[in-house]
């Protein structure tokens, strides 16, 4: 007979959508258990996501910089050699510390952990089938919170090997490095990806069928010019075309494109393809349909504002329901799914969840874009400073880059702001800031920051919204 296991919340994933859900719940006193078939915690971002892609972006950034930036910095170098096996196990270092850092998280907080895949019997019961370490049990719970993440899209007739053709995950993996890599969608994926071969030698080709990269939700300012700054370090881009089709033949993979304004067709060659189209929704194995949980058309779990299902007590939040699909806006909603089970009330706002493309120099953006705000018909204002105006960048011969503020025509409130610098994922979290305190950019203005500092860039594109900056 299997064991019948009582809880007052039962969540299912261990993402960042469902760990962190499991530990506020455990702290709020619930008597919580978390079902995880993965093997290690963390799901999707620490396990195959923005963790090991950071290790990537990071060490590849700094050997390429030690190839090409230490002569004007008086530091000679020479015969600098990558170890790509050496390269993967630094990050496999940085996942395993994580994933390890949750498990540990999970005792302290006394979160029950069931390794296995959860499935649903009836509204209140959960079956888990173990996996190696786990124990089958069936789970009763009050409360059920859904996390069960994303998982890449496949492009229709291209079938993926994970050797030649590859999504992220054989991307973050690959053990010896392409001569010639092509990369399907200039999204986030897509260009982190495509840096992080093209600065180990690869000769990369980024194709998009849109006429813009960058994806949805970046300025169309910033998107032409990160794309002008990627381009220079290598990457070639491929805007406006179409993929027919992607084949293995041999040690190659033929690619069939046609471009979308001409519709003249040719065959690219390469010795890898990365299919970085985007992410849908994951419910296999969950047997939803058994409580008749309903699905839109994309394949998200419906919910109402409150991130309930048509059954009350089932929650979902993270990528496998509506909105951006990040590892922070899961962690806002696990949080708030809780507070709501706890106290009937609970917060995010999305209209205040940033962005971060973590190629050199990064992008980082949160609230609105031109775009959004002409559609609107909002009026508005725009200020912007440049790195090269910035004396810390200058210093660190890193100017590439300018911060730009969007701010209401009238009120001057912020409504959006948009980085493109070497530090922009970590600067952007003021404007967050700002944003969520209905900041205007003269608040901004008349903040005192600190000399010399990449962040007075950020108060000198306040000034220049609404004002004018002082050293530009
Ligand atoms: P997931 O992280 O996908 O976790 C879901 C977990 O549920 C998985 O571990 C899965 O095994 C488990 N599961 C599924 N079904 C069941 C079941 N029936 N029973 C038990 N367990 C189950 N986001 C950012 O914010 N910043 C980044 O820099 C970033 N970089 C990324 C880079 C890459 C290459 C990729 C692929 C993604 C990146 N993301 C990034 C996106 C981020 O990883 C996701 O938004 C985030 O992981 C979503 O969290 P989640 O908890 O909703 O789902």
């Amino acid at each position: 007979r299997l064991s019948t296991k009582e809880h007052d919340i039962v969540i299912i994933g261990g993402g960042p959508g469902g760990y962190v859900a499991a530990i506020k719940a455990a702290q709020l006193g619930y008597n919580t258990a978390c079902v995880e078939k993965r093997g290690k915690l963390g799901g999707t971002c620490l396990n195959v996501g923005c963790i090991p892609s950071k290790s990537l972006l990071n060490n590849t950034q700094f050997y390429h910089q030690i190839k090409t930036d230490t002569k004007e910095r008086g530091i000679e170098v020479s015969d600098v050699q990558i170890n790509l096996g050496n390269l993967l196990k630094s990050k496999e270092k940085a996942v395993n510390s994580l994933t390890g850092g949750i498990e540990m998280l999970f005792k302290k907080n006394k979160v029950t952990y069931y390794k296995g895949n959860g499935s649903f019997i009836d509204e209140h019961s959960i079956k888990v089938d173990p996996i190696e370490g786990g124990e089958e049990a069936i789970l009763k719970a009050k409360n059920i919170i859904v996390a069960t993440g994303s998982e890449p899209t496949p492009f229709p007739g291209i079938e993926i090997d994970e050797k030649q053709i590859i999504t992220s995950t054989g991307a973050l993996s690959l053990t010896k490095i392409p001569k010639k890599m092509a990369v399907i969608g200039a999204g986030i994926i897509g260009l982190e990806m495509g840096s992080v071969w093209s600065r180990l030698g690869s000769e990369v080709t980024v194709l998009e069928y849109s006429p813009v990269i960058g994806g949805a939700g970046m300025d169309g300012e910033v998107a032409k010019s990160i794309q002008k700054i990627l381009k220079k370090q290598g990457l070639d881009f491929k805007t406006n075309t179409k993929v027919l089709s992607g084949k293995v033949d041999g040690d190659l993979v033929k690619i069939e494109v046609e471009d979308v304004k001409s519709g003249k067709k040719e065959v690219l060659e390469a010795d890898v393809l990365l299919v970085a189209v985007g992410r849908r929704p994951y419910v296999a194995g969950l047997n939803a349909e058994t409580i008749g949980l309903e699905v839109d058309p994309k394949g998200r779990l419906v919910i109402d504002s409150e991130f309930k299902t048509k059954h009350p007590h089932i929650r979902v939040i993270g990528d496998v329901t509506f909105g951006p699909m990040l590892a922070h806006k899961a962690e806002e909603e696990g949080i708030a799914a809780v507070e709501y089970i706890k106290k009937g009330h609970g917060h995010v706002n999305y209209g205040n969840i940033p962005g971060v493309l973590y190629t050199h120099p990064e992008v980082g953006w949160v609230g609105k874009s031109e775009e959004d705000l002409k559609q609107a018909g909002i009026k508005y204002k725009v200020g912007k400073f440049p790195f090269i105006a910035n004396s810390r960048a200058k210093t660190n011969l890193d100017t590439e880059g300018f911060v730009k503020f969007i701010i209401d025509a009238e009120t001057e409130r912020v409504l959006g702001v948009h980085i493109i610098g070497s530090n922009a994922g970590e600067m952007i979290a003021e404007a967050g800031l700002a944003i969520e305190y209905g900041a205007s950019a003269e608040d901004i203005g008349r903040v005192c920051h600190a000399h010399p500092t990449l962040s007075e860039a950020f108060k000198e594109a306040a000034l220049a919204a609404f004002d004018k900056p002082i050293n530009f």
